[in-house]
This record gives C-alpha cells, structure tokens and sequence, in this order.
C-alpha cells in the first residue's frame, strides 16, 4: 500500500529458496518447494510432508507446462529421498485461487490422492471454473463502469474474461471437507486446521502448536498484502470485516516465535508484528480514504495512489478496483462514506457527516 508505515523486522531463518524442482527441508518431515508462476507474483512456495505411508502435498502450482516440470523433477528427488517411491496420499488446497489449486486435479488423477479443501473454496472454484467458459456477465460490465471504467477498459475486460479455468488443469471431481478445528496428523504432527478469511472465502491454514510451525497460503505472508477485493458476483461484498478479524484471531492464536511457511516469500518469525502491521496499514488507508472524500468526492478509481505504490494499468486495474471497492464497501458499512450514483451510473463516495 502506498499508505506505508514501517515494516516492522522479521526474521528469516532461511536465506535462499530451493531452486525450482527441488526441494529443501525446513523442519523434519516438511520439504519446501519452490514453482516459478507467470506474473508479478513470479513464484509459489508449496509443501510436501512425509507421513508414514505417503506425501501429503500442500498446495499445488498453476497449470502451466514449467509446474508440471517442476513436480516431476520433485518426486524424482522425493524418490531417492525416501529410497523407494512412496505415494502421494493426499492434497490439500488452501483456497482456491490457480495458483494453489490449478494442478490439483492433475496430481490426484495420477497418483489417486484424496483430494481436501474447505466447502466453501471447493464450490466457489467450481463456478469460478464453470463462469469462465461463458462470456463475461452485462452485471459484471455494469460493475466496473460503476467504478469508472472507460469503454476501453471495459472492452480489455471483456477480452480477458475466461482467465482463471486456463490457470486450473481440472479440479478434482470429489473433496473431502475440511474445516476449523479439524486436526490432521501428518508424520506424527497433529495439524490444527484455522480458517481465514477475506483473501478468499474460507482459506485452510495449518497450525502444529507443538513444533510453532503455520502453514499460512496466502493469509499472512511477510512483505506482500494479499488481496482483499471485491468481485461482480458479490458487488456488495464487504471482505475487509473478515480479514480485519482474521489477523485479529491469528495475532492472538501464533506464538511470537511460530515459523511461518508462507505461499509467496520467504519463510519468517514475527507472525504476531507483521498481523498487527497489516491491520495498522488498512486502518491508515482508510484514515487517507475518509479524508480525502470530505475534500472531494471520489469513484474507487481515485483512491489507486492511497493503496498502491505501482502504477495502475490495463494489466492490474481489476485487481486494483477489486481493492478500492472492498475500502469503499467497507466504509460505507461503517458509516465513515456515503454513496451516491450519478446520471451516468458512476458511484461517487463522500465522506459522512
Ligand atoms: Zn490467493
């Protein structure tokens, strides 16, 4: 966010991630494997846990030709590991974004993997996949000139739309749910399953209170702040609220010394610092978004220089506007914006009195 305050000191325990295809061990039994992905994310962190009869892989890459290299060239190493090949018994996704959950299919059809995710990841996936083989919905259209978007931005829009199935090879046909206070036991660890939200609907983290170890995907992560946005099949959607209270629960659940094995970054110690910093950063962007509404009014297109530090183009704008429109939901809720349409259908927010 460009409204930043000082990051607070982490601690990483590991300098270096593994080369792509292979892997490194960061605790006994937990492998750390690195996938490269295309876009300004650039990599995927995933694991791969050792149990008795079988790898439990967590997270899965995108469907792309370099991720599915990437895994053939770890089970190879997986392999003369373990001296004899061992299965992969299960996969767990933590959510459903394509960068977690787009080779899922793939390796459950090949190795029979049971396949887990929370129920509300599982079916949001499904008709994320099943929306993206129509064209895009008017509603959606409709949604992004709310926001201010030019016809051209509109038509790059309507170019796009279908993205997110050409990410996910198939997503496996059966899941079995998981959901908050499961416990799993993986290589004589129990895994306590906490559930985020506001990244995506019900994001699977794994905590192992014994060893301080917390599987995070992408709700906490060390220097990027994940998304929290609003789409068109929820216009009105106010994710903020639950990822407010997610890093609230986290920050009071993770000892100060738990290692975080994040989905993007480097592993870290400093869970608790780095939640109340991401809490403290959404607060100042909506002490900057409030002020400058009582000066002006604004549409969530003005409010890219408060939240951003890139710049703003075709490439980004949706994820840009899904942003600005979950603060602007968020303070409207609250009772710190008003919101009004003009002749033209553009919501312009003014700051209550
Ligand atoms: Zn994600």
């Amino acid at each position: 966010m460009a409204v930043h305050l000082e990051r607070p000191e982490l601690d990483y325990p590991f300098a270096e991630p593994p080369q792509a295809g292979s892997f490194a061990e960061v605790a006994t039994g937990i492998y750390w494997v690195r996938m490269p992905i295309p876009g300004g994310i650039d990599h995927i962190n995933l694991w791969l846990l050792e149990d008795d009869d079988g790898w439990v892989v967590i997270d899965t890459g995108m469907a792309t030709d370099q991720g599915t290299d990437v895994w053939r060239a770890v089970w190879r190493q997986a392999t003369e590991l373990s001296g004899s090949q061992k299965p992969v018994k299960s996969v767990i996704c933590t959510h459903l974004h394509p960068d977690h959950v787009g080779l899922a299919g793939w390796i459950c059809e090949r190795s029979g993997a049971k396949f887990y995710m929370s129920r509300s990841e599982f079916f949001m996936c499904q008709t994320l996949v099943a929306d993206s083989m129509r064209s895009a919905p008017q509603e959606a259209l409709d949604f992004y000139r709310e926001m201010g978007c030019s016809e051209e931005q509109i038509d790059y829009y309507r170019g796009r739309f279908g993205g997110f199935k050409q990410l996910i090879r198939s997503l496996p046909r059966v899941y079995n749910r998981l959901q908050e206070g499961d416990c799993l036991t993986i290589g004589g660890r129990r895994w306590q399953v906490v559930i985020g939200d506001g990244h995506s609907p019900e994001h699977v983290c794994l905590y192992c209170e014994e060893d301080q170890l917390f599987i995070s995907g992408d709700q906490l992560l060390p220097t990027i702040s994940s998304i929290v946005g609003v789409w068109p099949l929820e216009p009105s959607e106010n994710p903020l609220v639950g990822w407010l209270a997610s890093c609230a629960k986290l920050r009071e659940l993770l000892p100060a010394e738990v290692l975080v094995l994040p989905s993007h970054g480097l592993p870290f110690r400093g869970a608790k610092v780095r939640l109340q910093h991401l809490i403290d950063e959404h607060h100042a962007a909506f002490e900057a978004i409030v002020a400058r509404a009582a000066e002006q009014p604004l549409r969530a297109m003005d409010l890219f220089d408060i939240l951003f530090r890139s710049e703003i183009g075709n490439h980004n704008l949706i994820m840009a506007l899904s942003e600005s429109r979950a603060n602007m939901n968020y303070l409207v809720a609250a009772g710190r914006l008003t919101v009004q349409a003009d002749s033209g259908g553009v919501l312009w927010y003014t700051a209550a009195h």
